[in-house]
């Protein structure tokens, strides 16, 4: 076994990751210290959520797999 030698590790848990909002494309910091990461507000993050749960249930519930009928158990 071979000695791991990263020394990076430990700093990622201290650095602030600059990122940008999925929902409306301002950046952002992706840090323990922004409770709406990876969005950029609480807002954003909501709005995403509520797109999010729409989309879900625009989707038309047809893919209905009849697995009862492949799995019969005869003894
Ligand atoms: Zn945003």
């Amino acid at each position: 076994m071979k000695p791991s030698t990263n020394h990076r590790e430990g700093a990622s848990s201290q650095m602030e990751l600059s990122i940008k909002c999925p929902t409306c494309g301002t950046s952002t910091t992706y840090s323990k210290t922004n409770e709406s990461r990876p969005f950029c507000s609480d807002r954003c993050k909501t709005g995403d959520l509520a797109a999010w749960a729409s989309e879900l249930y625009a989707v038309p519930v047809a893919d209905k797999s009849s697995e009862d009928e492949d799995n019969q158990d005869i003894d």
